[in-house]
Parts: C-alpha cells; sequence; structure tokens
C-alpha cells in the first residue's frame, strides 16, 4: 500500500506543463504580454500615481470574471481566482510603478511623458521593468482564469503600487498592503515574486535561498562640538574631525567584527554637510547614510555596535554624537525549505541549465514585507538579449528584450500549479 502510495504520489506530482495542456496558451499570449507591456511603457506612473495603470488592470482581471479588488495601498489592484477544488493559497505579485527618468532609447513605444517630481521637471520611464512585471501577471491571471479546473486552492494575484517608494510623506508599496491585510481573507500561505533583469540573458532564471537582496536602513548622526576661529583650533572642538573619526571607526564595524564569511554588509556615508567657509570651525556636522545587511543577527550587531560606537567616539574627541537608524526595508529572504520545494518547478519552466543560483545583492526591494508575513521565493528573469552588453536598471538607457517575458508566465504557473496540487 505504502509502495503504491508513493508510486502514485510520484506520477502526480511534477507534471510539467505540457501535460497541463498550458503550453499552448502560453505560447499564444506572448502578442497580448508585449502588447500590454509597450502600453504601459508608452504611459509610465510614478508611484501611488498609478491611476491608469490600475485602471487598465482592474478592467483586465474583471473581464476574466475575476474578484477584483481596487485600491488596496492606494492604487494596487488584486484578483482573485478561486480553483473548482478547494486548497492553498498562492499569491503572485508584480509591481507596476514607473521612475522619474527620461527615456533615451529609440524604441518606438517610447515614453514621452512629462511630471515634475521633488520641484524637478522630468521625464517618466519604466526604467526598472515594472511594466513587464505587470503584463506577465496578467497573462498569468488571463490563462489560470481558463484553467480553474486545474487548479486546486486560490490564487491570489497582486498588482503593487510604489515599489521604487511612495513620495515623501505618503504611505505605499508592499508595506502598506500587508497593513491593510492584503494577505489575509483569504489567508496566504505562500507568495511569489520575480523580477526582470537587463543584465540576466533571456531564457534564464537566477535565484538564492536565504537572503537575495539586503535589508536597507538609513541613518542620520548629529555631531556637536564648539565653534571658533579657524586659526585657533584648541579653542574650538572640531565636529569635521570627530566625523572624520566616526567614519573610520564605522567602516570597523564592517571590516573588522562582523563575520564577513557569513553574509556581506555594508555601512556608506552617502552625505556629509558641516561648515560655510575656510577659515571657520563650525558647531555641528550631519552626516547622513545607508546600512545594508543580508542576514537579521548580522543586522542587528550592526545597528548595536553603530549606536555604541557613534557617541563614543565622539566623546573621544570631546564632541557629542547621536545616531538615528530607520526601520527600513527588510531582508528579500527565500525562505530555504520552500526554495529547496519549489526549485524543480524552476527547472521545469527554463530547463535545468538555465536556473542559476547567484551571489546575493546588496539592492533591496520591498517584497520583503510580504516575505516577513509567509514564506515567499523571489527570483530574477532574464531580460537582456544574448550576446548585447546588459543595461542598467534606473537609467534613460535601461532596455529589456521583450522575448523573456514569456518564461516569466511559464515559471510562475509551473510554480503555482506544483505548490498547489502537490
Ligand atoms: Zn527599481
Ligand atoms: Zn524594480
Amino acid at each position: 500500500m505504502k509502495k503504491f502510495l508513493f508510486s502514485f504520489l510520484f506520477l502526480t506530482t511534477g507534471i510539467v506543463l505540457a501535460q497541463h495542456g498550458l503550453e499552448n496558451d502560453i505560447n499564444a499570449i506572448e502578442a497580448k504580454l508585449i502588447e500590454w507591456r509597450r502600453d504601459f511603457h508608452q504611459h509610465p506612473e510614478l508611484s501611488n500615481r498609478e491611476f491608469k495603470t490600475a485602471e487598465k488592470i482592474a478592467a483586465h482581471l474583471r473581464s476574466l470574471g475575476m474578484e477584483v479588488q481596487t485600491n488596496i495601498a492606494k492604487t494596487g489592484v488584486v484578483g482573485i481566482l478561486r480553483g473548482d477544488q478547494p486548497g492553498k493559497v498562492v499569491a503572485l505579485r508584480a509591481d507596476i510603478d514607473a521612475l522619474p527618468v527620461t527615456e533615451r532609447t529609440d524604441v518606438p513605444f517610447k515614453s514621452t511623458v512629462r511630471t515634475t517630481f521633488n520641484g524637478v521637471e522630468t521625464g517618466v520611464m519604466h526604467a526598472c521593468g515594472h511594466d513587464t512585471h505587470t503584463a506577465i501577471l496578467m497573462g498569468v491571471a488571463e490563462i489560470f482564469s481558463k484553467h480553474k479546473d486545474k487548479i486546486k486552492g486560490t490564487i491570489k494575484f497582486i498588482f503593487q503600487p510604489a515599489e521604487e517608494g511612495a513620495p515623501k510623506g505618503e504611505e505605499g508599496g508592499a508595506e502598506l498592503m500587508v497593513k491593510e491585510g492584503v494577505l489575509k481573507n483569504p489567508e496566504v500561505d505562500v507568495i511569489f515574486g520575480l523580477h526582470i533583469s537587463a543584465g540576466f540573458d533571456v531564457g534564464t532564471i537566477s535565484y538564492k535561498a536565504g537572503g537575495i537582496m539586503a535589508a536597507s536602513q538609513s541613518f542620520e548622526i548629529k555631531v556637536k562640538g564648539k565653534q571658533s576661529h579657524g586659526s585657533r583650533p584648541w579653542t574650538s572642538i572640531d565636529p569635521i574631525v570627530a566625523s572624520a573619526k566616526i567614519i573610520d571607526g564605522l567602516q570597523t564595524i564592517i571590516s573588522r567584527e562582523s563575520e564577513l564569511t557569513n553574509e556581506g554588509a555594508v555601512i556608506t556615508v552617502g552625505k556629509i554637510t558641516s561648515g560655510v567657509r575656510s577659515n571657520i570651525i563650525p558647531e555641528e556636522a550631519t552626516m547622513i547614510g545607508t546600512i545594508r545587511t543580508l542576514d537579521y543577527d548580522m543586522q542587528a550587531f550592526i545597528n548595536k555596535r553603530m549606536k555604541e560606537m557613534v557617541p563614543t567616539i565622539a566623546k573621544a574627541y570631546r564632541a557629542e554624537a547621536t545616531i538615528e537608524i530607520e526601520k527600513g526595508y527588510p531582508i528579500t529572504y527565500n525562505d530555504p525549505q520552500l526554495t529547496a520545494q519549489m526549485l524543480p518547478s524552476l527547472q521545469k519552466a527554463a530547463g535545468s541549465e538555465n536556473v542559476k543560483e547567484i551571489k546575493a545583492i546588496t539592492g533591496a526591494e520591498d517584497f520583503s514585507f510580504f516575505q516577513k508575513e509567509v514564506p515567499g521565493l523571489y527570483f530574477f528573469l532574464g531580460g537582456k538579449t544574448i550576446g548585447q552588453e546588459p543595461t542598467s536598471h534606473h537609467t534613460p538607457d535601461f532596455y529589456i528584450d521583450e522575448s523573456g517575458m514569456k518564461l516569466g508566465v511559464k515559471a510562475f504557473i509551473q510554480l503555482t500549479l506544483d505548490y498547489l496540487n502537490n
């Protein structure tokens, strides 16, 4: 009996998409993916201002007969698709916002949208590829809505605004979606997300178990000294010299105190402001910077040591200093057990030879807020034409090869079916 059960399970697990009859659907939807993507690309909208984008997504989901929620975390859209049989709940996420970047490519669907951002007149561009993410998830929704008989459970399609960060003074993005209960009703068991990459070849998937993208925290240090004439430093307490010692000290938290064979970590002071002219020793100095970590224990340690070190070093130079560290973005952390469980699905979608394990990236991603609540898997989808030079995300020349999108649809479908049906 046991043996029978085992072989039965073996036969029903790990079904490839051809056997589901979905391979044809995926091939057939490519033209639509490109059409949707070009439309979004030509009409990009900034974080928390994705009004038209959200309307188009909601209209599409409604046309599929899906239960649709709008205005989640301001402009977010959620579609709920219940399979014919009850089961677990998978969430699939796409971010939908664009960036204040002026496009310089010569694609026919180039964006000419302009706006004012932070008081600066600028172009608007899908310079991170979120237009492809939106199109991919719309495609997955369309295919699954025609195959409810194959779904044992529920799929939540999460179209998330403001991944790049809400405008100053506003809430937004994944954090706000979680706060508004996007992972509840029905309760999500697991979440999958992807990012197209202008650096990885079309046809590939790149992943890493554990921390794949860093936690990002900004910090501010204020150093207070005593002002004096620049020619008479002995009558001053120089906050600039104290700041230099603090910067030096902070770097030793990484180089001398952090176990870098465990995971990498970064402290960067990105701005230092003090003084007005050459012959005045100023009273104060301010520094701001960023901390990147890939492990929560290391993050706690680095935060603790920074808080100890900053006032202590200042004191050694007779100054006073305070440090504030913001909570920031969490680690984009791929649950190791889930990653191991789902790796065969990625391999089935892309072919084993095209699935690569990568090193961590010290950039941050707000998908991490979902992964703090439920186990999640986040991976990179190749978007660079093979043989071409990569372009950089967030730049005017950013370019994505659209033929990479189809694999995104395939991967999401394979992950979802394997997770729900096994
Ligand atoms: Zn980005
Ligand atoms: Zn992005």
